[in-house]
């Protein structure tokens, strides 16, 4: 049985394992997909919001090569020179599927149930963030073959008709990255107007500059009634009235939501409206004695962010500290929430 086996390797679970290297404690780690899967399914070439020095993890100086904000790319080539400079040990493509508490009379610890067999551990991690599935709008026509969920290259809207559904960030930087590629874009929100927070400030003013000389197509005030191939129906949500848009392809980002399996599998406890893990937040543990959450993942399922990588560090530091007794070395976890002086929700 090891003494810790962590599950999911995006920038956090990375973090952690490199934390742990020298503690002692024999440490398993596993992921879905590939390293920093999350980071993988970004479109192509999305820069971060986040500074590169917020976003580094241990220890390790995320370096970009125009000392710009990084960009997806650059962000997993990082990545994969921090977990090749310590050496982790991460099983790929291996999905844990159920997480069942032993009782201490059977010896304690987890039973994690995998897809490539079962793993026994005293202490399980979840660092497996809350981008799961997509937030799903519940209209005729979602799952039509013309309809996604997610960009992938702006190049594939190139002078096509394309309806973007959502107002947030991601809805608003495809707007303006496929009408950079060519697409004519329509874009459809449910408010009247923008949440100013939520959009990359870099973003917000071409976007509203594009709308205003009718090079993007703003519909705000509408909901999807039903897609079709070829158009899409919306329905105004302050007048009795529906509109019929050309669409050669759809794109509704909406929104993630988090897979809660194996807290329920575990027996963790669900909170608040994101039903997020229940736990103590000094130490990361759960109800269940033993399971702790690190990254995202604590948040549930996050209708606005309020933890992203930047204020996850410490998740590793109070998790390193509750399991070896010992403070985490210096240098290896990121102190960005300190120095910034950012809340941790
Ligand atoms: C387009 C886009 C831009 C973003 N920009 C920023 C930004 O600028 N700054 C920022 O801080 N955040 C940003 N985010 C959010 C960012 O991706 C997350 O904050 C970050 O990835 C969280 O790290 P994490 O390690 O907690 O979880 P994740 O990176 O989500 O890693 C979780 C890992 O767990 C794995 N996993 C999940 N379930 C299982 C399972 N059952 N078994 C095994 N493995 C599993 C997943 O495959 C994944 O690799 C952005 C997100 C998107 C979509």
């Amino acid at each position: 049985m090891q003494d810790l086996l962590i599950v999911g390797a995006g920038p956090i679970g990375i973090e952690l394992a490199a934390a742990l290297t020298r503690s002692g404690l024999s440490v398993g780690h596993v992921e879905a997909g590939a390293l920093a899967q999350t980071v993988v399914d970004y479109p192509k070439r999305t820069r971060y919001f986040s500074s590169p020095d917020r976003i580094a993890i241990a220890g390790v100086p995320l370096v970009t090569f125009n000392n710009e904000k990084a960009l997806r790319e650059e962000y997993l080539a990082y990545l994969r020179g921090v977990v090749t400079r310590y050496d982790l040990p991460i099983a790929y493509g291996v999905r844990v599927e159920a997480i069942r508490p032993v009782p201490e009379a059977d010896g304690g610890g987890f039973r994690v149930e995998t897809s490539a067999g079962v793993r026994e551990a005293k202490r399980v991690v979840l660092a497996i963030g809350d981008m799961h599935g997509f937030r799903r709008i519940g209209c005729p026509g979602e799952d039509l073959p013309h309809v996604s969920h997610r960009l992938d290259e702006p190049h594939l809207h190139f002078r096509r008709r394309l309806l973007i559904v959502g107002g947030k960030n991601s809805a608003a930087e495809a707007a303006l990255r496929c009408h950079h590629a060519g697409a004519e874009v329509t874009l459809s929100y449910r408010q009247a107007a923008f949440d100013e927070d939520a959009i990359k400030y870099w973003v917000l003013p071409e976007l509203k500059a594009l709308i205003r000389h009718r090079k993007i197509h703003f519909l705000p005030n509408t909901e999807v009634a039903s897609l079709h191939e070829g158009h899409a129906v919306l329905r105004s949500n302050v007048q009795d009235q529906q509109t019929r848009v050309r669409a050669d392809s759809v794109l509704l980002l909406t929104g993630y939501v988090q897979d809660k399996t194996l807290f329920e599998t575990a027996g963790v406890r669900l909170e608040g409206e994101n039903h997020a893990p229940a736990l103590d937040k000094d130490t990361m543990e759960t109800n269940v004695p033993g399971l702790y959450v690190a990254g995202t993942a604590a948040a549930g399922t996050q209708n606005a962010f309020q933890l992203f990588i930047e204020n996850c560090h410490r998740h590793v530091e109070k998790i390193v500290r509750h399991v070896t007794g010992e403070p985490v070395a210096e240098g290896v976890v990121n102190q960005a929430a300190q120095t910034y002086g950012l809340a941790e929700s």
